[in-house]
């Protein structure tokens, strides 16, 4: 190795060996801006598929090329522009990429850059101000603090179930969670015989924000008058609404509008003006129902047959095939955290309305005679 190179890696933070500079750096416009580009590869021999874990059948297929945001010295931008070995198992066809603990897959900012970024964060600094200093936007440094919660959430609960016996473990049936949980993926190992299942009650609350985004995106381009606009802007919960309970024949008086009209023809009316919407509003109700009637075979061929949208809906139905399986467990079992939610959206209620409890007790005080005392005294009429 001669001794810019060793140079370079220090400047740059980088340990691993596998990663070779090609040509020299260069001042380049990235994005419209001048920055310093270094150019390098990742080669690494690899024997076994990571896929099937066969030996002797990977051949060398191409490369990935991406710009790695890199450690900067001076305030200029820098990046790597870094081809990744990639590689295809002759016996089970799956490609893969070489892998560096430098940058992770997926990612495009140096590891070294990460944990500069979540260091600053740790002082009072506006995620604007971190991001231009690391030549990232701000979202970046929100998803990157948001990946370190949810690792460290990982991490916690990890430790926390494996303070019990695996025969203990192992006696779990099922387990609820949520989507978002980015420990899903945990499951398997703390629990080896649970199945997973995807929350109903959460299922819905993320076809119900997608819808909702839609119809804004679409009430953004209407006239504030126009009756349509109106409609949607009132009568909102209509379209989150089953199909079968909206009144589809007894024309009623619309306040939104301010004449009588069936809920049916003023929401097909809406419907009408963007065929996104449209759809994105049948997938709604079909999956609402097959929830409802607890069909998973309905379930499966909605998920199977979604096509983009170009709408909110997409990202949802990408999440919801992905974990497939887990969401027809939830149609087929009878587990739900609703109620567990609903007592925690009571309880967030209760304080932002107080601004925060000094006490403890106050405040369990206070959720017991919501949630409980009440609920009993009502129910006992
Ligand atoms: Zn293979």
């Amino acid at each position: 190795m001669s001794l810019s190179n060793k140079s370079i890696r220090n400047a740059l933070e980088m340990k691993d060996e596998n990663i070779i500079f090609t040509e020299d750096s260069k001042f380049m416009l990235v994005n419209g801006i001048k920055s310093l580009v270094y150019f390098a590869m990742l080669t690494k021999q690899i024997d076994r598929c990571l896929n099937c874990g066969l030996a002797g059948h990977l051949v060398k297929n191409g490369f990935n090329k991406n710009m790695i945001v890199a450690p900067s010295l001076s305030l200029r931008p820098t990046y790597i522009s870094l081809k990744r070995q990639k590689y295809k198992c002759k016996s089970c066809n799956s490609i893969f990429v070489a892998k560096t603990s430098y940058v992770w897959e997926y990612c495009q900012i140096a590891q070294p850059v990460r944990q500069m970024i979540l260091s600053e964060t740790a002082f009072n600094t506006s995620l604007k101000d971190i991001g231009r200093r690391f030549n990232v936007s701000d979202k970046t440094v929100q998803r990157i603090i948001d990946e370190e919660a949810t690792r460290r959430t990982s991490y916690q609960i990890s430790k926390y179930f494996s303070r019990f016996p695996l025969k203990v473990r192992r006696q779990v049936k099922t387990i609820s969670l949520d989507l978002n949980a980015g420990y899903i993926n945990l499951v398997p190992k703390l629990f080896p015989k649970a199945k997973v299942v995807v929350d109903r009650f959460h299922i819905v609350q993320m076809m119900n924000r997608s819808l909702n985004s839609t119809r804004i995106q679409v009430m953004k381009r209407m006239p504030k008058r126009s009756k349509e606009y109106l409609f949607m802007k009132r009568d909102w919960k209509k379209f989150l609404e089953s199909f079968d309970s909206i009144e589809k024949i007894n024309p009623k008086y619309q306040y939104s509008v301010g004449y009588y009209e069936t809920d049916l023809n003023l929401i097909t009316k809406c419907l009408d003006l963007d065929e996104g919407f449209a759809k994105s509003y049948e997938v709604y109700q079909d999956i609402l129902k097959a929830i409802r009637t607890g069909d998973t075979d309905t379930m499966n061929q909605i998920l199977l047959n979604y096509h983009p949208l170009n709408t909110a809906m997409d990202q949802t139905m990408t999440s919801l095939r992905k974990y497939r399986k887990q969401v027809l467990n939830a149609l087929k079992l009878k587990y739900s955290n609703g109620f567990l939610e609903g007592i925690i959206g009571r309880i967030k209620k209760i304080k932002s309305s107080a601004y925060g409890y000094r006490s403890w007790n106050n405040f369990t005080e206070r959720i017991n005679i919501q949630m409980f005392w009440l609920r009993a005294s009502s129910s006992a009429k």
